[in-house]
């Protein structure tokens, strides 16, 4: 299988959902993980242009760890909108991937563009069967992926009330990759520092998974809803992938 996982800025996957990426990988599966921006506005001491090329290094370091590669949209940051051009481009890039597996940023979620990657990858999702919806040189995929939103930020929406999970994986085994993937993105520590007075970047990562760990009964976890509303594919195949990782959630 070929699993996209899709957000809005470089750490976001690392910080949600790169335990389960990690899982995969080990199982022998071909990841692929894609922003939708470089993170260009993610610095005090650097140009846009300079700060995304030192994040899409990170980004690829980080990806490399689990063998996974790594893609960006290039839409510049807080600049991500559910519109034609975008949609076609995150398209193209679905297209060129061809997983069969999507996952990507929750609908609601404290960021704007965070919200706007989770309506464009499910609104090209509809789309990339579609031949006569020209995006490019990738070919029209045969099928819509299964799509996964990851939790949002701390659980939680815009207006602060819970977001829960259809389920939860057991990422334990894997928090060492997590946060050696998280770390990879080195240039993001003083920033989170400064913007968000978080003094403790891998730290907030490891206190999130283990407060999902603890709502689904295990050390460590990642939470996930699967979006199955027509005509999106309802079979649970990355419920199936991971085995006993999974912990069903009553929702
Ligand atoms: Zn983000």
């Amino acid at each position: 299988m070929h699993i996209l996982a899709i957000h809005a800025h470089p750490d976001d996957i690392e910080m949600l959902g790169s335990g389960t990426l990690a899982l995969l990988s080990g199982h022998g599966h071909r990841i692929t993980i894609a922003t939708m921006t470089a993170g260009d506005l993610g610095s005090t001491e650097h140009s846009p242009e300079e700060t995304a090329q030192i994040r899409m290094r990170e980004a690829t370091a980080a990806a490399a760890l689990i063998g996974a590669s790594y893609r960006c949209a290039a839409l510049p940051d807080l600049g991500v909108f559910n519109e034609d051009s975008a949609r076609r481009r995150t398209v193209e890039l679905i297209r060129s991937v061809a997983p069969e597996i999507i996952i990507t940023a929750a609908p609601a979620d404290y960021h704007p563009d965070h919200e706007a990657t989770s309506l464009l990858v499910r609104d090209a999702c509809f789309a990339v069967t579609i031949p006569n919806y020209r995006t490019g040189k990738a070919r029209v995929l045969g099928a819509i992926p299964h799509l996964y939103f990851m939790d949002p930020i701390g659980g939680r929406d815009r207006e602060g009330n819970k977001v829960r999970p259809d389920f939860a994986i057991d990422v334990a085994r894997f928090m060492e990759t997590k946060r050696r993937m998280l770390s990879a993105h080195e240039s993001q520590r003083s920033w989170v520092l400064k913007q968000h007075g978080i003094d403790n970047y891998v730290g907030s990562m490891e206190a999130w998974a283990a407060k999902r760990g603890k709502s689904a009964g295990v050390e460590f976890a990642e939470g996930f809803r699967q979006y199955t509303w027509h005509p999106y594919p309802r079979t649970p195949l990355l419920q199936e992938l991971v085995g006993d990782a999974l912990i069903p959630l009553n929702s």
